[in-house]
């Protein structure tokens, strides 16, 4: 592989990234459980330094006590905790859902707005949590850079920085934006089902041959 690729064979290579995780990946999805907008903001703003998981742990009884931005605007902030104490930071993620969702309920109606400039100014809400719930909920094309699209992003030689931002910017230069949504979608599977932190299975992986951090035995 190249070393300094062109703009041309990044996004060729990217595409046929995508187009074989696609066909290895067919049930992707987010690992979220949500069934609207303000359940998946609430959710990313939880899955902060937290696993998927985790969140999908404490939200059922989450979603079933809080329905509606008004709900958790009037919560006291002490039951608040309680009900997410075991997504961690606790203290935090309750004071920016509070605030979040008292700016949801005087500044729109109570409904998630559906614009990235809108999202980014609610407390507790970032280009990452914007650009999950546009992709996610509106179908809006969004770069979602979590910790699995940095590293593997990484790997594949696409970026070489650590910085979400530059690595969002970077990526929509090389990928059409009607696929930004399956790259997130495709790359986080990926990186839960093969492209392990720290225990990549190399050997295993359908884009091997065009991973430029691949470690297969000949
Ligand atoms: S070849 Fe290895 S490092 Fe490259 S994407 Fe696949 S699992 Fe990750």
């Amino acid at each position: 592989m190249a070393r300094r690729e062109s703009k041309a064979t990044k996004t060729n290579r990217l595409n046929e990234i995508l187009d074989r995780l696609a066909a290895a990946y067919p049930d992707a999805r987010v690992g979220l459980d949500f069934t609207n907008p303000l359940e998946l903001l609430i959710a990313t703003i939880l899955s902060a330094q937290c696993t998927d998981e985790r969140v999908n742990m404490v939200t059922p009884a989450l979603f079933a006590k809080y329905k509606t931005a008004t709900d958790y605007a009037l919560a006291p902030v002490e039951q608040l905790e309680e009900d997410i104490r075991s997504t961690g930071f606790y203290k935090n993620k309750a004071r920016h859902i509070r605030e979040c969702c008292l700016q949801l309920q005087d500044r729109f109606g109570g409904q998630v707005p559906k614009t990235l400039e809108e999202l980014v100014t609610l407390p507790g809400v970032g280009r990452k949590t914007a650009n999950c719930v546009l992709s996610n909920c509106f179908e809006i094309p969004g770069l979602t850079v979590d910790t699995h699209v940095t590293r593997i992003s990484n790997l594949l030689g696409f970026v070489s920085t650590k910085d979400a931002v530059k690595i969002e910017f970077a990526l929509m230069e090389i990928l059409d934006s009607s696929r930004w949504n399956e790259f997130d979608r495709l790359i986080i599977n990926h990186g839960r089902r093969a492209c392990i932190a720290l225990r990549p299975r190399c050997s295993d992986c359908v884009i091997s041959d065009l991973c430029p951090s691949a470690q297969v035995s000949p």
